[in-house]
C-alpha cells in the first residue's frame, strides 16, 4: 500500500466512532479522496490537529487499491482559514465553494482546479467585510471557469459574433447573445458596461471597481447560481449554494 503525500483541502468532516473522523479531501495530485483518520478526535492526536473544514495542508494517505475509503495517516495544516467560521456570510460562501468542489470536481486529478479552490478560500479568508461578496463570487466563477464553463462576455455564446455593451446575457445559454440569438429576450439579463466589466473582473480574480454594493452583489449571485444550475450542477442538488444565496439575500434586504 503506497504512502503518498499531497497538498489537500478539507471539504467535509464527519465524526466516525468515538475517536475517528472521515474526511473528504480535494487533493492536488490524486483528485477527490475519502479517508479515515483514525484517532483524529482524540485530544493531542497528531493526525487530528488542524484537520478541520476548509483547512489546507499536506495530507499523508495510505492508498489502497480497489477501495473508496483510504487511510489518512497525517495532515500538516498550512492554512486553517479560521476567519471563514467568523461570520455567517463568509461561512456560507466557503461552504458553497467547497460544495462545488465536492459535487462537481472530476474524480481524476485536476491541479488547476485545486489551485483555484485554494486561492478562493485564501482570498475569502483574508477579505475585509466589504470585500467578502466579491471574493466569494470571484472564487466561484473562477472554479466554474476551471471546470471548463467560463461564460462568453465579448462574443455571442451561440455563434461567436462580437458583441458590445450593453450585453444581453443568458446564463442558461452560456453568456452574451448577439441580436440573432437573443430571441424574445425573456429571462435574459441586461448587463450595462459597468456590470459587464464587474463580471469580467470577477472572472479574472480582481475585485470590481467601483466595489459591488449589496444590491449588485445579489444580482451577480443570482446570475452565478443560474449559470451553475444549467452548466455545472446538472441535476445534483446544491443545498449549500442555495443557502448562501438565500442568507445573503436576507442580509441584503434587512
Ligand atoms: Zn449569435
Amino acid at each position: 500500500m503506497p504512502l503518498i503525500a499531497t497538498p489537500a483541502i478539507v471539504l467535509k468532516v464527519t465524526p466516525y466512532s468515538e475517536t475517528s473522523k472521515i474526511v473528504r479531501l480535494l487533493t492536488r495530485d490524486h483528485g477527490l479522496v475519502s479517508a479515515l483518520a483514525r484517532g483524529a478526535r482524540r485530544p493531542r492526536s497528531p493526525t487530528g490537529a488542524g484537520l478541520d473544514l476548509f483547512a489546507s495542508g499536506v495530507a499523508a494517505v495510505r492508498m489502497k487499491p480497489q477501495t473508496d475509503l483510504q487511510n489518512l495517516t497525517g495532515f500538516d495544516c498550512t492554512r486553517a482559514h479560521a476567519n471563514l467560521a467568523g461570520d455567517m456570510a463568509r461561512f456560507g460562501a466557503a461552504a458553497a465553494l467547497t460544495e462545488l468542489a465536492l459535487k462537481c470536481a472530476p474524480a481524476e486529478p485536476h491541479p488547476e482546479l485545486f489551485e483555484r479552490l485554494a486561492e478562493g478560500l485564501d482570498a475569502l479568508d483574508r477579505a475585509g467585510s466589504d470585500e467578502a461578496d466579491a471574493a466569494a463570487l470571484s472564487a466561484c466563477w473562477r472554479f466554474v471557469g476551471a471546470l471548463g464553463f467560463e461564460p462568453a462576455l465579448d462574443a455571442c455564446a451561440v455563434c461567436g459574433t462580437p458583441v458590445a455593451a450593453p450585453v444581453t446575457f443568458s446564463a442558461v445559454q452560456g453568456g452574451a447573445l448577439c441580436k440573432a440569438h437573443r430571441g424574445d429576450g425573456e429571462r435574459h439579463t441586461k448587463l450595462g458596461e459597468a456590470d459587464r466589466d464587474a463580471l469580467r473582473a470577477l472572472l479574472d480574480g480582481r475585485w470590481p471597481d467601483p466595489p459591488l454594493d449589496a444590491r449588485h452583489a445579489a444580482s451577480h449571485r443570482r446570475l452565478l447560481m443560474t449559470f451553475i444550475r444549467h452548466h455545472v450542477a446538472e441535476d445534483r442538488p446544491m443545498p449549500a449554494l442555495v443557502f448562501w444565496d438565500r442568507e445573503s439575500w436576507n442580509a441584503t434586504s434587512s
